[in-house]
């Protein structure tokens, strides 16, 4: 009989909200940046982009197909382009922040499944039978270089734990601290280039503005690099290894995760409390890396690096 792996990553969360449900669907609008340009067909540059579900016209705000979800909005036209409103909504079949060119951490992304849910409990939102996730979890052996999805300066980089360390004490301490059950924990401060709709935590759209922080957060690691601490890095950058640190999942009656199932805890807020990442803050994360995944954890199409 196959073991039972049941993850739970420290504040990834726990908290179970009745009555909420999450939408599966917040990504109506579909556009993004990684969409084929199809400058031709209009003629002015960067006024055509091809999406996976239809065409629109960034230009004249109006979709050239009709939505294909058009009849859950009913209170608006079926053409009308984001309300009218040039705030990019995204989209994660595309990928990266709308008009920035993002990188995988990893050569070869996939989410990995856990708990009873699947490659659903590895995907941000309450995914796990009603619980809150609050990243994506990021398949990547030991000792794999995780590398920064998008320049930015290193705001947070702790190694709180030994190699294979589980558990949410401090070392050392053995006292809990709001950040160890995250592991060796890096956080990538990056700024925002162009407004955008995002989903948040509690599954309804957020706006992230131009020159607003986001921070993106890799957990669980076997080692960071403290010495990027402060330091402005480049896409692509090498952050450190992955690993299995902090509290990576419940297996075999303890801390700790299977083999196969290691990965790196993958998370965006906006709020960063000195390595803590508060919920009301998160965002999907989905979208801060290139390769798309699905609403069920399925890779769409494997971008690499
Ligand atoms: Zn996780």
């Amino acid at each position: 009989m196959k073991d039972v792996l049941i993850t739970y990553d420290y504040y990834a969360g726990g908290s179970i909200m009745p009555g909420r449900s999450f939408s599966a669907n917040s990504y109506r609008y579909g556009y993004n940046a990684g969409s084929e340009k199809d400058d031709e067909i209009t003629g002015i540059t960067g006024s055509h982009f091809t999406t996976y579900f239809r065409e629109g016209d960034t230009r004249l705000l109006i979709w050239w197909g009709v939505d294909p979800k058009a009849d859950k909005q009913p209170w608006q036209s079926p053409y009308s382009y984001m309300d009218g409103n040039p705030i990019w909504k995204n989209d994660p079949k595309g990928d990266c922040p709308p008009g920035v060119d993002c990188d995988d951490p990893v050569e070869k992304v996939d989410i990995v499944s856990s708990g009873s849910s699947g490659k659903k409990g590895g995907i941000f939102g309450n995914t796990r039978g009603g619980s809150f996730h609050g990243g994506l979890d990021i398949r990547a052996s030991k000792g794999t270089d995780l590398k920064s999805t998008l320049p930015g300066k290193v705001v947070y980089a702790k190694n709180n734990h030994q190699s294979d360390e589980y558990s949410g004490k401090r070392r050392g301490s053995g006292t809990h601290s709001p950040t160890t059950g995250y592991g060796n924990t890096i956080i990538v401060q990056y700024e925002i280039e162009s407004d955008f709709n995002i989903k948040g935590s509690d599954g309804n759209d957020i706006v992230l503005k131009k020159g607003q922080s986001v921070y993106i957060q890799y957990t669980h690691m076997d080692k960071v690099d403290e010495s990027l601490l402060g330091k402005t890095i480049e896409k692509g950058q090498v952050l450190g290894q992955a690993g299995a640190t902090g509290n990576p999942g419940y297996y075999e009656g303890k801390w700790g995760i299977a083999e196969e199932d290691r990965h790196t805890h993958f998370t965006v807020g906006t709020k960063n409390q000195n390595g803590y990442m508060p919920k009301s803050g998160l965002v999907d994360p989905r979208v801060f890396i290139k390769t798309p995944i699905d609403d069920q954890g399925n890779v769409i199409e494997n971008k690499g690096n």
